[in-house]
């Protein structure tokens, strides 16, 4: 195991000098691709850079397992002092896909070298612009067939989280990230000079009071245990400090972790807005998009992928309160059953930075553990019945 250990280092060296942003993946691809072809997997491109290998199994069970990985980097000035630093100037792995790919590369070798025929197919899936949210990451990726042909039974995802210790997992049943969701309200009113505020509606008086209603919303609607964020995040208005504008905008990010919550906040914003605004004699207009749904476990694939990290000899934790960022992953979770994994993966020395941080790093015994929890995830995946 501490060759693979050794040869997953140098992957995720790899990745992370020539990190690429979603859509932009080429290289990766093209370095993912080679790696798959030496071990003498099939694979192919989907997309302009995702890449789809596939390890056909012996037959005794029809199931396909996906396991993805996500392989883009971000837009942020890498502030470590690693040797194998980005060399892509503003642009870094400060999420850990690095890690994520080198895993997933990690266990196709492992598998090859075990000579392991699993009991059914096993398909590869280095997805694109996790980061971008839209169409570009998970939801393109399905829309081009990476659940058909052969059609998914059940998909496995993870991440590297500098929360807990490496040899840690928490494996939530139901929710494990965070739906997000933006908004954008446009508050219109009339313009006119600093020194006759009669003649004008000034949009800002309307804007302010919106976002103290807005704020109150998580705590006059839900209980302590119904994890929501809301944050206004923007707030724009006016040119300068004697004209009053013509028009305020604010916007922000709600985080939630049911269906119904959702729906609720977002149904509370818009009239909170539209009724102030209304009180006020201004017109407004709300925006919301989904950045990435909810990431809803699947009961009964959490359970095995938390039985394998025990027969591992790794440690589970308990369930808690999801992470409140989110993850295109629950894209899939729409379309097939499934689990995502949180992996510790806290540094050995220093300081844990959070993903996204110029400082992120992560400890690289977390993804040998990792290849073994799949593995034997795999194992029990073909072995149980369904
Ligand atoms: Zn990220
Ligand atoms: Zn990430």
């Amino acid at each position: 195991m501490d060759k693979l250990l050794q040869e997953m280092v140098n992957l995720r060296r790899h990745f992370h000098m020539y990190p690429e942003l979603g859509g932009e993946e080429f290289a990766t691809c093209e370095y993912i691709q080679n790696y798959l072809q030496e071990l003498g997997i099939q694979n192919e491109r989907l997309g302009a850079t995702g890449v789809i290998g596939l390890i056909p199994g012996s037959g005794r069970s029809a199931k396909v397992l996906a396991i993805r990985a996500d392989i883009d980097a971000l837009a942020v000035q890498e502030e470590t002092e690693l040797e194998f630093k980005s060399k892509h100037d503003g642009k870094m792995h400060a999420c850990g896909h690095d890690g994520h790919t080198a895993i997933l590369l990690g266990l196709a070798r492992y598998l090859k070298e075990q000579n392991y025929l699993p009991a059914g197919t096993v398909k590869l899936i280095f997805q694109p612009a996790e980061e971008k949210g839209g169409d570009a990451g998970a939801r393109g990726l399905i829309q081009k067939g990476c659940l058909k042909n052969p059609d998914v039974t059940a998909i496995i995802g993870y991440h590297l989280w500098p929360e807990l210790e490496s040899g840690q997992y928490m494996i939530n049943n139901g929710a494990q990230m965070a739906g997000n969701d933006r908004f954008k309200i446009t508050i219109t009113g009339k313009g006119g000079h600093g020194a006759y505020p009669a003649r004008a509606n000034n949009p800002i008086n309307g804007a302010v009071a919106v976002c103290t209603a807005i704020n109150s919303i998580p705590a006059r609607l839900f209980s302590a245990g119904d994890y929501t964020a809301l944050s206004v995040c923007r707030l724009a208005g006016g040119t300068s400090f004697n004209i009053i504008p013509a028009e305020a905008v604010i916007e922000g990010s709600v985080r939630t972790t049911s269906l119904e919550t959702r729906e609720k906040v977002l149904e509370a914003i818009e009239a909170a807005a539209k009724n102030i605004c209304q009180g006020y004699g201004l017109s407004c207009q709300v925006e919301a998009g989904q950045i990435a749904p909810l990431l809803l476990n699947t009961p009964e694939i959490a359970e095995l992928a938390r039985q394998a990290v025990t027969a591992s000899g790794l440690e589970v934790v308990p369930d808690t309160a999801p992470a409140m960022v989110s993850e295109d992953f629950g894209h899939y979770l729409q379309h097939v059953p499934g689990a995502f994994m949180l992996i510790g993966a806290r540094p050995q020395r220093g300081e844990a930075y959070f993903l996204h941080n110029p400082k992120f790093d992560f400890d690289s015994t977390a993804m040998k553990h990792t290849v073994r929890v799949l593995a034997e995830f795999i194992e029990r995946f073909f072995n149980t019945a369904g």
